[in-house]
């Protein structure tokens, strides 16, 4: 083979594609991974958007924020006097920046020890699989038996309020804000308007989320929802339903956002506006003629349950596919892509895909919510439990949220899983292992939960489907 001939070229070195090409090499493949992205500082790192200006970067900032926000207003009812706070926006970036740049070098050394090819540029598959690169050391075109398509999404533009990159950002802009907006304005309150509202609003921004939908978190089980825009309010987050934005123009230094709720239309003026109505699967310029590769019409690569395109031996992973937008969505998915090129039997559970918002409290969830159960006509149960009567949520100082599962009426097989509250995401793990294993809410019961843990609470909404919490009144 040449150096420019693969078993396995993958497009796009985000959570989709970096493990399917760690994988395929994994398996004696020879892989490489071609990724187009170039950070501020110049420099080509892997990881995509989740590594790069989404998951991690939000999540490092909200830790920042959250650490403040709770030695604001918590550490009081521990006996810790803290004297006067104050916190440093450009050290939390730093920060943020660092963590970044940890994670994005350890791909590479992931792929040296691996033995991924990583290569930089911009990518175009042609017909007859052969991928064309345009990268910093000029083109070259690499011949692959198979290709995987990672490319991953981008946001969605407003056509009523367009980027302008300083004032009127996309949720890469919002990491990035230099000091606390006063005024922050955020269009859709989904997964990104809440995190990244979080963010700001716990630092001191006045925070409005305009909302087209009525319904709030339209996505998640609607009791999980009551209770989340409940203490979002709380918290001081203007939340805003059923309101459409119509225009949004810079006056100065701010930006006038209009809409319309109720029939009536309304202005506010904001410093910034973030704009995360979400996401779309990105494919500019990937696709030459006569690939075969078709699209939907939604603009998303059209997949099997295996992830095999309309092309013989071109897949596609990830956020570019139908499904849900979520990096380990994706990664499963290259993971199991890499496996059936080697010839392994693979497949992805799309059932127990875990859906997480980084909150506080966080909600987490898995499986289906009480509407889609009830629009389905099974016969169902569910057991609910406070985090107000968990000793380690008392402990912890963070009593708000609560389980919920719901089960077959009949069988007993869990159907979904639903956590608001303290380390929601880490405790739905539990949730999708029982799932994966098709276990009953009588299985979770019967499993020992270590004591004082939050995964008591799990336990006894497992129990408190069938009317046998230990701690609650079983009404
Ligand atoms: P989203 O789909 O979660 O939310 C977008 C919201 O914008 C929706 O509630 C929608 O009704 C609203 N909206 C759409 N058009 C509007 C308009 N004109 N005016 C007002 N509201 C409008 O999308 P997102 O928050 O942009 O996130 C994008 C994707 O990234 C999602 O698929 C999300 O799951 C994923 N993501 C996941 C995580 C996580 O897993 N924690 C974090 C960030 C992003």
């Amino acid at each position: 083979m040449t150096e420019n001939q693969f078993d396995v070229v993958v497009i796009g070195g985000g959570p989709a594609g970096y493990p399917a090409a760690i994988r395929a090499a994994q398996l004696g493949l020879r892989t490489a991974c071609v990724d187009a992205w170039v950070a501020p500082d110049g420099s080509r790192p892997f990881g995509g958007t989740c590594l790069n200006v989404g998951c991690i970067p939000s999540k490092a900032l909200l830790e920042s924020s959250e650490l403040y926000h709770r030695a604001q207003s918590e550490f009081a009812a521990h006996g810790i006097e803290a004297g006067s706070l104050s916190f440093d926006v450009g050290k939390m970036l730093e920060r943020k920046r660092s963590i970044v740049k940890q994670l994005t070098s350890g791909i590479e050394a992931l792929f040296k020890g691996a033995g991924v090819t990583p290569i930089h540029g911009r990518a175009r598959l042609e017909a007859g699989n052969r991928v064309e690169v345009d990268g910093p050391d000029g083109k070259r075109t690499l011949e692959a038996t198979h290709v995987v398509l990672a490319t991953g999404s981008t946001p969605i533009e407003l056509p009523v309020a367009k980027f302008d990159g300083e004032r009127i950002v996309d949720s890469s802009g919002a990491l990035e804000f230099t000091e606390v907006p006063k005024r922050l304005g955020v269009i859709g309150a989904g997964v990104i308007g809440l995190e990244l509202g979080s963010v700001w609003r716990r630092l001191g921004a006045e925070v409005v989320l305009l909302e087209a939908l009525d319904t709030f978190l339209y996505m998640a089980d609607q009791q999980v929802a009551t209770e989340a825009l409940k203490q979002f309010k709380r918290q001081g987050l203007d939340i805003r339903l059923g309101a459409k934005v119509t225009g949004a123009e810079r006056r100065g230094d701010a930006v006038s956002v209009r809409y319309e709720q109720g029939g009536k239309a309304e202005e506010i003026e904001v410093d910034k506006l973030i704009v995360c109505v979400g996401r779309r699967p990105y494919t500019d310029g990937l696709l030459g003629p006569n690939t075969g590769v078709e699209l939907d019409e939604r603009g998303f690569i059209r997949v099997d349950d295996h992830c095999r395109t309309s092309a013989r031996n071109v897949w596609a992973v990830g956020d570019v596919v139908r499904g849900p937008m979520l990096a380990h969505k994706g990664t499963e998915e290259g993971v199991m892509v890499a496996e059936l090129i080697a010839g392994h039997v693979a497949e992805v559970n799309y059932r127990t895909i875990p859906s997480i918002i980084y909150t506080a409290p966080e909600i987490a969830w898995v499986g289906q919510t009480e509407e889609q159960v009830k629009a389905s006509g099974r016969k169902y149960k569910t057991g609910v439990f406070p985090f107000s009567i968990n000793g380690r949520a008392k402990a912890l100082q963070q009593t708000v949220g609560f389980v919920k599962i719901i089960a077959d009426r009949e069988y007993d097989d869990i159907l979904g899983v639903h956590i608001i509250g303290p380390m929601a995401g880490e405790l739905i793990a539990e949730a999708v292992v029982a799932m994966e294993f098709s276990a009953s809410a009588e299985d979770l019961q019967r499993i020992i939960h270590a004591h004082p843990t939050l995964s008591e609470a799990l336990h006894e909404a497992a129990l408190a489907a069938d009317k046998r919490a230990i701690h609650a009144l079983n009404r």
